[in-house]
């Protein structure tokens, strides 16, 4: 792995000032040896999009937009400057083959799962194609793998007309059999976003869906429940996928597929949140930033507080 180190560590004498911690100082750059109970890697692959996309850049401007927030959760009363998340810096990416940069995150990745089994990761993406070599890898590690995932798309096109992409990580899982598709929970689908075949691919694999339609109509803290209920009783653990097109494009300007009608953030953060204090949920990854469409880094910063968010909800239960 390459590590980030320039974002370390001169920023401590700059940020830390009266009580107030900054959020970037969660992370902690990997030593080799010590591990926190959070563990931060970085997939900067976008070459595997279907359209041009600058993803690759997304996990340097996501650790740096952690730097606009503070570690303090004003309505838990809960202060996350003792927690750590273990930097383990970026996937080295192979520059022309893209199939060999997808065996490096599958290899890496159950490599530290298997040194550190006990270690929450949370993946910072690059595109979508990243989940499939990351589900892949949480699962020959962690047994059978519930999905929750966040996306205005299925992500289900075939892998015969183009290859692994951002458009078919889940159609990948699904067909090597490194998930079921009644423990693959879709969230947040949009009209005029995905084709009918898809959609039929889908409900013909029993994937449970929810369109922004549905959440509108049972709320998405209903939706949440009701999700973790049904996989708590099937699945070993459970990963999050968290495609930041789910946003309405007023959220989300830095996502390369923008689009109107889409979640506000508020709701993405709260279900994060939520999804976090269940003791299953022991795996988190956010994609699709292009960091040179965003405006002044907002779809970055929502990131970012994604990542808050999720370590709040496993400091608040204890998980961590
Ligand atoms: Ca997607």
């Amino acid at each position: 792995m390459n590590r980030i180190g320039h974002i370390y560590p001169s920023q401590q004498a700059i940020f830390v000032d009266r009580g107030i911690t900054r959020a970037n100082l969660l992370l902690k750059e990997w030593n080799g040896e010590e591990v926190a109970s959070f563990g931060l890697v970085g997939l900067p692959l976008s070459k595997t999009s279907i359209s041009a996309s600058g993803a690759a850049a997304a996990p340097l401007h996501i650790r740096k937009a952690l730097a606009s927030y503070t570690t303090y959760a004003i309505e838990e009363e809960i202060d996350l400057q003792k927690q750590r998340i273990t930097d383990f810096g970026d996937v080295k990416m192979h520059v022309t083959d893209l199939v060999e940069c997808h065996h490096r995150i599958e290899s890496s990745l159950a490599k530290l799962y298997r040194l550190h089994p006990s270690v929450t990761p949370i993946i910072l993406g690059g595109d979508h194609s990243i989940s499939c070599p990351s589900i892949k890898a949480f699962a020959e590690t962690k047994g059978r793998v519930g999905v929750i995932q966040f996306d205005a798309h299925h992500d289900l096109r075939n892998l015969e007309d183009g290859g692994p992409s951002n458009g078919t990580p889940f159609r990948g899982l699904l067909e090597s059999g490194a998930i079921q598709g009644e423990d693959l929970i879709q969230i947040g689908l949009r009209n005029f976003s995905n084709g009918q075949p898809y959609h039929q691919y889908a409900k013909d694999q029993g994937i449970r869906l929810w369109t922004m339609r549905d959440i509108y109509q049972h709320s998405m803290p209903n939706i949440i429940e009701q999700s973790l209920n049904e996989l708590e009783q099937k699945v070993d653990t459970i990963y999050i996928s968290v495609d930041m097109d789910v946003l309405d494009q007023a959220f989300a300007p830095g996502c390369p597929a923008i689009g109107p009608g889409g979640l506000d953030s508020h709701s993405l953060l709260q279900a994060i949140y939520q999804l976090a204090q269940h003791s299953k949920v022991k795996g988190l990854d956010i994609v699709e930033i292009d960091p040179s469409l965003d405006i002044r880094d907002m779809t970055s910063r929502v990131a970012a507080h994604v990542i808050l968010q999720f370590v709040l909800g496993q400091v608040k239960a204890g998980h961590s």
